[in-house]
């Protein structure tokens, strides 16, 4: 199956609105196996949208279409498709009551413009959107399937997880796919594919592996196509394992996770808590990990020391090793890290102090130098990294690395070193 995705705003086009929602349903698509072939955006134009359906109905399976569906004049996306598919506009009454039901809950005056909103062509399927007043809208012509939806993301991914997906998947039925996703910390692409040459290359011709790389990790996922689901299932998880055995512990998850889920899963199930004593991050550390769900029973809290004098004030870095070492340097973060723990009484704590540029590096302490320091109850050491990219890519990496050292701890001295070879 294939897919073409078209965007629709005058938004988009002066760049104002980023278009994520093609990201997303690109993604999506991608997850059932429907390759999109093409990505359209135009704007609030009838005669865009009718060219845009022009080439696409009869071409693809599935036309994906966002945007312009509110009631406001410069939304025409609904009239213009009520034409091109030949109907007339209705009153959904199912429609009505929910459009009324939102504005009540929401105790705003309804306006007879709303009443549009409830209006759909009566040829096509209705997709409710139980988040918004905008329903989706399922036209199906010359065997391709148009589904127009609202351009508020969040109501977008409504509609497709609730109507679109399992329609669609109804649909592909017979032809199973699986997908099994391995994280990677800390090394390149190149570096991992030397590793699995071997592997790759005996993978049966309907197992793919993707390399999805971003910035500190690379994502490798398996993909199966065709035959029974459980049996794809068993394959990928067989040669996912083999790839986890060889890659040893720069494989930080089976799943499709982000490295502070990963951290916080880790701390949860060995019951153990973790402080930060953030200088170069600004607090970017104690940010991520908050994002979590269930942060809060493994962090308690952090500082953020970013003057010298605040270093030395609080985190009694001594004067003497701030004039001599300097504050990027092992002695401060290991005295930051330590002192960091037994202040919050953490089982864990992470100290960073770097240089992230672009200014303020010396030949000796060039731009992206950072030391981490990692202390326990047991122990304190410190590392240091030299990145090379910009200030918001190097406080990324920061991050990444801050983690990963706190995963290979837990790893080493609770997991008894579980992923390695
Ligand atoms: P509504 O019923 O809420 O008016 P709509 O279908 O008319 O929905 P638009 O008016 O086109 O949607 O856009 C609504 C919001 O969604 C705007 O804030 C817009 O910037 C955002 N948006 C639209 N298209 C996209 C897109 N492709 N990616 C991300 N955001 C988008
Ligand atoms: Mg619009």
């Amino acid at each position: 199956m294939t897919s073409i995705i078209i965007t629709i705003g005058d938004e988009l086009l002066i760049g104002q609105t980023i278009d994520t929602n093609s990201a997303w349903m690109a993604q999506q698509l991608n997850l059932l196996g429907i390759s999109v072939t093409r990505r359209i955006a135009i704007a609030d134009d009838k005669d865009a949208i009718t060219i845009a359906l022009d080439e696409t109905v009869g071409k693809t399976d599935i036309v994906l279409i966002t945007g312009g569906l509110g009631p406001t004049a410069d939304d025409i996306t609904k009239p213009v498709l009520c034409d091109y598919f030949g109907g007339k506009m209705v009153l959904n009454d199912h429609v009505l009551n929910h459009v009324k039901q939102i504005f009540s809950n929401r105790n705003r005056p309804f306006l007879e413009l709303n009443r549009k909103q409830a209006e759909v062509p009566d040829v096509c399927t209705v997709l409710f959107n139980r988040i918004g007043t905008a329903p989706g809208m399922w036209f199906e012509k010359d065997k391709t399937i148009v589904i127009s939806m609202p351009g508020v993301p969040f109501e977008m991914q409504a509609i497709m997880e609730d109507e679109v997906l399992p329609r669609i998947s109804e649909r592909l039925k017979g032809d199973a796919i699986c997908h099994k996703t391995l994280i990677t910390v800390g090394v390149g692409e190149s570096f991992i594919a030397d590793q699995l040459a071997d592997i790759e290359r005996s993978l049966p011709a309907h197992i793919k592996l993707a390399y999805l790389p971003s910035l500190g990790m690379v994502k490798l996922r398996l993909t199966a196509k065709g035959g029974r689901e459980s049996e794809l299932q068993h394959e990928t998880d067989t040669y996912a394992l083999r790839i986890k055995q060889r890659l040893g512990d720069i494989v930080a998850a089976d799943k499709d996770v982000s490295m502070e889920q990963i951290i916080v899963e880790l701390l949860t199930r060995h019951r153990l808590t973790v402080t930060f004593a953030e200088s170069c991050t600004g607090g970017y550390l104690a940010h991520r990990l908050t994002m979590v769900p269930g942060a809060s029973e493994v962090f308690k809290g952090s500082v953020v020391t970013y003057a010298n004098d605040i270093k030395q004030r609080y985190l009694h870095v001594p004067e003497s090793v701030l004039h001599t070492d300097g504050a990027v340097s092992e002695a401060t973060v290991l005295q930051m890290a330590t002192q960091a723990r037994i202040m919050f009484d953490a089982d864990i704590s992470i100290a960073v102090s770097g240089i992230l540029g672009p200014s303020g590096g010396t030949e000796e302490k060039p731009v992206g130098l950072v030391w981490i320091g990692l202390a326990t109850a047991a122990h304190v050491y410190a590392r240091k990294y030299v990145f090379r990219h910009d200030r918001i890519r190097n406080k990324e990496l920061t991050f990444n690395a801050a983690f990963d050292l706190i995963r290979k701890e837990l790893l080493e001295k609770y997991e008894g070193g579980e992923n390695k070879e």
